[in-house]
């Protein structure tokens, strides 16, 4: 299908047509992520990014596997997921889905995961104002990149320009088609013109050639242990990353019923790689940012080909103690031989 555009004041209207459960960045207490919404709801997709990455609709913080009764065989699954809508995602969190895609059909194809991303439809949103620790473009993508992707918007000031990307994308369209209009020449070539200026904003920038390898010559390196050492073990890096995925599975039970829960872990925990016999292979926080770093541009670059972070910036605004990626990788790659 061709663009489309559609005037802001109808943007409500677009979202009506839509049969779907809706999902927009909302600020929720101190943080902006994404929650269910109406198209009556008061949207703002002025934002440069959420808190909260949108991994967390498709893998949420705590989610119910099954539920249970004692002396029961019969497992309570959860019921089937509806179709969603992902509204104002941007670029690089939607690179991060096809990210933690791979990861979740790998050795095993993740029910759970897999049944929610099938019955999802990602809009996302080009950004024309990136943050001050947006690296995007040196990792693969750019502030209009269309990975993971079904339908991008671009803000044209008074209309959003719709770029239908995949089927999903085109079927929105089609059902919303009495609200919308053809896109001009015009139109396409003011949005190719602001994502060209946003990718000129991004000032952050690491050459990621050849990093793979350096991690592993610097495995013993010093450095790790100077640029870990103010890290509280916070998870915020991770919990917060769009790329991470890690999880335990918990219990919860009362009287004779409970619920199992998949809940986010993290590699920054110290409890994370604490065997029973309470031996820790990863003791100190040196040996807890190594694997941050090297699961990123190392471990996940050797078994699937494509680096996992996709430079949204988030770990380095949100870290309390300013401990930030980008010094890190220039770190590595200024004492690799
Ligand atoms: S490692 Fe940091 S910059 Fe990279 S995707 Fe994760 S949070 Fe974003
Ligand atoms: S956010 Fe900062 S302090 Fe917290 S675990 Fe990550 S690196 Fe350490």
């Amino acid at each position: 299908m061709e663009r489309m555009k559609i005037g802001k004041e109808k943007f409500g209207d677009f979202l009506a047509a839509l049969d779907k459960q809706l999902y927009a960045p909302q600020k929720v207490g101190e943080t902006l992520r994404f929650v269910p919404i109406t198209p009556e709801d008061k949207l703002d997709l002025e934002f440069s990014n959420t808190t909260v990455p949108p991994k967390s609709v498709l893998f949420p913080q705590t989610e119910t596997l099954y539920r249970y009764e004692l002396g029961k065989t019969d497992l309570n699954l959860p019921d089937d997921e509806a179709e969603k809508v992902l509204l104002g995602v941007r670029p690089c969190d939607a690179r991060a889905m096809a990210i933690v895609d791979d990861l979740f059909s790998w050795d095993y194809n993740d029910p759970y995961y897999q049944g929610k991303r099938e019955k999802t439809t990602v809009v996302g949103l080009a950004c024309s104002d990136p943050e001050v620790n947006c690296f995007c473009t040196s990792v693969g993508g750019g502030p209009a990149s269309t990975e993971g992707l079904d339908l991008l918007l671009t803000d044209l000031g008074e209309v959003y320009l719709l770029q239908p990307l995949t089927e999903k994308g085109n079927n929105l369209c089609r059902e919303a088609a009495e609200v919308l209009e053809q896109a001009t020449e015009e139109d396409a070539a003011a949005a190719e013109k602001l994502h060209q200026e946003a990718a000129g904003k991004i000032v952050r920038k690491v050459d990621t050639e050849g990093v793979t390898e350096k991690l592993m010559e610097l495995w013993d390196h010093s450095l790790w242990q100077d640029l870990s050492r103010a890290c509280l073990g916070c998870g915020t890096c991770t919990f917060l990353c769009p790329t991470c995925y890690c999880f335990d599975i918990q219990d919860e039970a009362e009287g004779l019923e409970g619920r199992r829960c998949r809940v986010w872990d993290s590699c920054m925990f110290a409890e994370y790689t604490l065997h029973a016999s309470g031996h820790n292979p990863r003791p100190t926080v040196r040996e807890r940012t190594r694997n941050r770093v090297n699961h990123k541009y190392s471990y996940f670059a050797t078994k699937f080909g494509k680096i996992a972070c996709v430079g949204c910036g988030r770990c380095i605004n949100l870290c309390p103690v300013n401990i930030d990626i980008l010094n890190i990788l220039a770190e590595v790659i200024k004492e690799a031989i």
